[in-house]
């Protein structure tokens, strides 16, 4: 399961577990990205997303993390970080790419994703009655190589969660209690980010100011 983590919160939790009982997986391997090149700026250290997901991630068995991506210099890609976690592993394996059914949809753009369906299948998490299909259509090779699992609650983002702290908002239950801590002590997501959901929107028609960014890693 790659993603940012910016932070982990119980979404992702929620989805990997399913995932894992659903499709009988051995492990899941969270890899939280080096520098996402989708989300270049404002995005917390390499390091504090790779202990918040170790802190939640630990007390469950059957999930790791991985530092493929955080320690890689330069841009990541997820084809390539596929190959590299499958040569890590001895015989031949079955590799599952876990995803928000959001981000299937980006699958268009990264680096050649025929080669990424080639080396894993997509577990893509849905809400009920989203219409993953229609989407699939639009990607070459994706038949069969995209698996749609049904989960209960999408609505919890990382985004939302920086947002809640920036003003001060309970993030409690939204994520595990020791991420919450780690948050609160490394101070991160104090300033609202450009890019982030603000507390009060402006109306429409009235010019935004632009609100500090979270500064460049
Ligand atoms: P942001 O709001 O910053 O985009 P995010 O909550 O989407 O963060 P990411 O780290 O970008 O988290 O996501 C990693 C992966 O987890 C993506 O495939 C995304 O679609 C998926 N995901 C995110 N939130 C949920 C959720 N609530 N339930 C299931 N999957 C999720
Ligand atoms: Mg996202």
């Amino acid at each position: 399961m790659g993603g940012t983590f910016d932070p982990i919160h119980h979404g992702h939790l929620v989805a990997a577990e399913e995932a894992r009982w659903q499709f009988d997986l051995d492990r899941v391997v969270f890899a939280p990205t080096g520098r996402p090149w989708q989300k270049p700026v404002g995005v917390s250290p390499a390091e504090d997303r790779y202990l918040m997901t170790v802190i939640a991630t630990a007390s469950n068995p059957a999930f790791t993390v991985s530092r493929l991506e955080i320690d890689h210099e330069g841009p990541t890609y997820t084809v390539d970080t596929l190959r590299r976690l499958r040569a890590q592993q001895p015989g031949d394996i079955r590799l599952y790419f876990i995803t928000g059914a959001d981000a299937v949809l980006q699958i268009l753009t990264w680096k050649e994703p025929d080669q990424v369906l080639a080396q894993a299948e997509l577990i893509a998490a849905t809400r009920p009655g989203f219409d993953l299909d229609s989407l699939v259509k639009q990607v070459p090779g994706a038949a069969g190589r995209v698996h749609r699992m049904e989960i209960p609650a999408l609505a919890i983002s990382s985004s939302d969660i920086r947002a809640r702290v920036a003003r001060g908002a309970p993030i409690q239950y939204l994520v595990p209690d020791g991420v919450a801590r780690f948050i609160h002590k490394q101070g991160l997501y104090r300033t609202p980010a450009a890019s982030d959901p603000l507390d009060v929107p402006n109306p429409p028609d009235s010019p935004s100011p632009s609100p500090p960014g979270r500064g460049i890693q």
